[in-house]
């Protein structure tokens, strides 16, 4: 029982059927070192099923000197990895593709099995993930660069080159997805990879190493190594032959690192942060399009999505009209456990819980949908879609849920619905669902977002920039956004000979 690995389990029936068992044994990952699996003599953590509670994987918690050696593997790859022609490379990024897409059922088992989303959404996310690798498999084949002359005939042009040993640490809610927008361009732009995904959600950068190394991918170009915030990542990110540090996660974290990384200048900091996004609905909009984006800006993947539209405002003159279309919406279309999974973990549902609590308990609150959650979760951490109106100082206006809890408010203008929803510590993403032209881009234009979606939400172009304003981060991923973080330019001056 023990020698079966995930991989070997590439069905939703044989991977439960597995983990029911009587002589089930957790499984027990293993970091990826130079092209090995390495065993770890730290003390491991456990990983839960959010779903059932079980646990159902032990993971290392990585020391510094662990995370030391996945440094040196890969400064040693990184020497002939990033001279290696941008045709190889790209082939080695489509065969990783390829190896996912072969697979993508196994690795979306395992997803939901590991994060607690449904099996619907986690397909989604693994066909994303494999469309980052194959996008930038395919950038770094049509690259330009600008080229002027000064008047005195001197040739003048911009130079690339990667920068070195990257740390890319990615958070628990969209874990495959994630870490495959940070490897497929830290890969593809000759850098080398030290990537460590989340402590609650390990699993599918797991099943990412074999690909990697069934790619035949070079030892070293990619080591992922497993742990928590401390020591793992806090050792990952200061380490001194770190050339960069890609890091999406919460906006506290996002603050620490930068404490931790402030003496070493030229290490380049790239932070996708929290955010508290509003979604605005106006009064001219088509009623049942606008109540389905918004309630899947609100609802899909249990909220747990930083660019969920958890703020929602709508104009006085709709609010008869849309909200009770809006609640049935939601109540037809989220069930628990069907289209809404569970929570990521039990201090998670527990904050969830501690902001309906606290809502519950103002007499300004009103529940359209829902009810405080049990304090105690029986078999696995679900919180059913809950739609609340709260006063407007409350700190659920406020503060990042990063679950199914949303507000609905009323406003009357469109210059005070612009100074509400930009009134934020966080600047991620808004999304604006008007029929009026000139609104969408008068708004659009107003709106502090690093991201606005007019009448739709969460779609990607991969060459836009993708960031936040404010708390939200720092820096855009995204094409030739990438570029300028995993690679350094220089200008080049040459005379005519
Ligand atoms: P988190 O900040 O707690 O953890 C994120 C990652 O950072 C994890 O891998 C964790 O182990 C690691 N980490 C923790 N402390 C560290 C330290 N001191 N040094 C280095 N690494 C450290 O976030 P989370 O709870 O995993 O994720 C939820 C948050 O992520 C939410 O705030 C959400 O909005 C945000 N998020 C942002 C985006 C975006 O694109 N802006 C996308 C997804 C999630």
């Amino acid at each position: 029982m023990t020698s079966i690995q995930p991989w070997d389990l590439p069905t939703h029936s044989a991977a439960t059927a597995h983990l029911q068992h009587p002589s089930f044994q957790p499984f027990r990952l293993q970091n990826l070192i130079n092209g090995q699996t390495t065993p770890s003599p730290s003390p491991t953590l456990e990983s839960i099923n959010p779903q059932t509670g079980q646990v159902f994987a032990h993971i290392p918690n990585s020391t510094a000197e662990e995370v030391s050696q996945a440094v040196t593997a890969a400064e040693t790859a990184f020497k002939s990895w990033s001279t290696t022609p941008a045709t190889q490379r790209s082939q080695y990024l489509q065969r990783i593709a390829d190896g996912i897409e072969a697979q993508r059922e196994l690795f979306a088992v395992w997803e939901s099995i590991d994060q607690g989303k449904t099996l619907a959404r986690a397909r989604i996310e693994i066909d994303r993930a494999i469309s980052n690798f194959r996008y930038f498999a395919t950038f770094i084949l049509h690259e330009e660069t600008a080229a002027r002359w000064t008047e005195t005939n001197i040739l003048t042009y911009e130079h690339r080159s990667p920068k070195g040993v990257f740390a890319l640490i990615s958070p628990w809610n969209l874990p495959l997805y994630l870490l495959s927008w940070k490897i497929a361009p830290c890969l593809a732009f000759g850098c080398a990879a030290v990537a460590k995904p989340s402590e609650l959600t390990s699993l599918s950068a797991y099943l990412l190493g074999k690909i990697a190394q069934d790619a035949n991918l070079p030892p070293g170009v990619l080591n992922v190594v497993y742990g928590a915030g401390n020591p793992t990542g806090s050792a990952l990110v200061r380490h001194p032959r770190v050339k960069g540090v890609s890091f999406t996660g919460g906006t506290v974290t996002g603050r620490q690192i930068r404490r931790d990384t402030a003496g070493d200048i030229g290490k380049h900091l790239s932070l996708e942060l929290g955010g508290k996004n509003p979604t605005i609905v106006f009064d001219d909009v088509d009623v049942e399009k606008a109540v389905a984006t918004a309630a899947a800006a609100a609802f899909e993947n249990q909220g747990e999505i930083c660019l969920c539209g958890s703020r929602i405002y709508i104009q006085k003159t709709l609010w008869e009209k849309f909200v009770p279309r809006f609640i049935a919406y939601v109540q037809e279309k989220y069930t628990l456990g069907e289209t809404v999974g569970a929570v990521i973990s039990l201090p998670h549902y527990r904050k969830i819980r501690s902001y309906i609590s606290l809502a519950a308990q103002d007499p300004a609150t009103v529940f359209h949908l829902g009810s405080v959650p049990d304090e105690t979760p029986q078999d696995g951490y679900w919180i059913a879609p809950t739609i609340l109106t709260v006063a407007e100082d409350s700190v659920l206006m406020k503060d990042e849920i990063f679950g199914p809890v949303v507000t609905l408010s009323p406003f009357e203008t469109e210059d005070e619905v612009v100074r509400r929803a930009n009134d934020s510590e966080y600047g991620l993403a808004a999304i604006l669902l008007t029929r009026d032209g000139a609104r969408m881009r008068r708004v659009g234009e107003q709106l502090q977002a690093g991201l606005v979606w007019v009448n739709c939400w969460l779609v990607r172009e991969l060459g836009t920039p993708f960031g936040g304003m404010k708390a939200s981060g720092i820096g855009r991923e995204g094409g030739e956004y990438s570029r300028g973080v995993f690679t350094g330019v220089r200008t080049v001056h040459v005379p005519a000979f």
